[in-house]
């Protein structure tokens, strides 16, 4: 039994071991010498191979050194799918009926409005940004299939929007014209914008530091907080038989991000592990603060997007789920946490992630590829 919505997979790597930096790390680091070790001519060892500033040859995967990295690779490429893959058609009568209330109606496209672009966002921020940056093959392998992904995810947002006919300039504009969504963007953006910047290069504890925070906030704060207040919605209206064609699309998309978040954290422990010297008392008080501001921008999101209660859903139970997932996270990556004693009250979340693929995928497959938005329905 889950106990979690993210514990499909584990983390690997212990976050309470590096919060104390070892005499000798922080001499070495007085002492101005390199933080990786010597790189001799030669075959490639285990123990060159470093998450960031990596001396040793990037183009060799084996030996391999993160074998949790390679592992989520697998598992990753074992839950493919794709999103026209998935029956639209009840979602479709749905939409064009009487049967969803102004407030679902609102929830759906704010929902939309925020994913649409949040998996672009995310995907750049992969591929003009992080993948540089981090000096592992078998870290960059996970990263490639990762960027995969949100290219699907972006495809499976547009596939719900297409299908249901819903205005798309309205949708896709949303993260420039509604505050609750520009909000999180912009809160996001600057942390992107550190790692895609071609003048950035890793080396320094300054520009580790900041490669470390920009990790934190894609993983823990951009993947593993600003997610899920639009999860519980979708999953919620499919519990209760709504928009079951886009809550399954979405399942995939939970279970594809967890993933993400729990590969996230395993790349952040090890950085800690590696370079201890990063992990000062000030820099784990930033993102604490960081994580705070995570919750209120998300908190207010949720407000926004159900100013009333609906679903079985209402206001509060989300800010007591944000401190509860915000929590979390602290424990994941070893910082003190910020709400104690906040529980989950949506302990069905867990289910939701634990699905699987053969069993629920192959019973709703169309036979034939056609878009939702090209079936007539006169
Ligand atoms: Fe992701």
């Amino acid at each position: 039994m889950l106990t979690f919505d993210d514990e499909i997979t584990t983390n690997t790597i212990a976050s309470e071991a590096t919060n104390a930096i070892p005499s000798e790390v922080l001499d070495a680091f007085k002492e101005g010498k390199p933080a990786a070790p010597e790189v001799t001519a030669g075959r490639i060892r285990v123990e060159d191979k470093r998450i960031i500033n990596c001396q040793a040859d990037v183009n060799q995967l084996v030996p391999f050194k993160y074998k949790w990295a390679w592992e989520k690779y697998l598992a990753a490429c074992a839950n493919h799918w794709m999103p026209q893959e998935v029956n639209m058609t009840a979602d479709i009568a749905l939409w064009k009926s009487d049967k969803l209330s102004d407030d679902e109606r609102r929830l759906i496209k704010r929902n939309l409005g925020f994913f649409t672009t949040a998996d672009s966002l995310a995907a750049n921020n992969i591929v003009l940004g992080t993948y540089r940056h981090i000096s592992n093959p078998e870290c960059r392998q996970f990263l490639l299939r990762q960027a995969f992904e949100e290219a699907i995810h972006t495809h499976a947002y547009q596939y719900i929007v297409e299908s249901l006919g819903v205005d798309e300039g309205e949708i896709f504009n949303m993260y420039h014209e509604v505050p609750s969504i520009r909000n999180k963007d912009e809160f996001l953006l600057p942390f992107i914008d550190v790692l895609t910047n071609p003048e950035f290069k890793t080396g320094t504890v300054e520009a580790d530091q900041a490669l470390l925070r920009s990790l934190i906030v894609f993983a823990c704060i951009m993947e593993g907080l600003f997610f899920y207040v639009g999860f519980v919605q979708i999953l919620a209206l499919g519990r209760q038989n709504k928009m079951t064609g886009a809550a399954e699309q979405y399942q995939y998309i939970l279970r594809d991000e967890s993933m993400h978040l729990n590969f996230g954290v395993d790349v952040i422990n090890q950085i800690k592990l590696e370079n201890p010297h990063l992990w000062t008392p000030e820099f784990r008080e930033e993102v604490r603060g960081l994580m705070q501001k995570g919750v209120e921008l998300e908190y207010a999101y949720a407000e926004d997007t159900m100013p009333r209660g609906i679903l079985g859903l209402n206001a509060s139970m989300f800010k007591e789920y944000l401190r509860f997932i915000a929590n979390r996270r602290c424990q994941q990556i070893g910082i003190d946490i910020l709400y104690p004693g906040a529980t989950n009250p949506f302990p069905w979340m867990s289910e939701m992630i634990d699905l699987k693929k053969e069993k629920n995928f192959f019973e709703t497959r169309v036979t034939e590829y056609q878009s939702g938005g090209s079936l007539s329905w006169d």
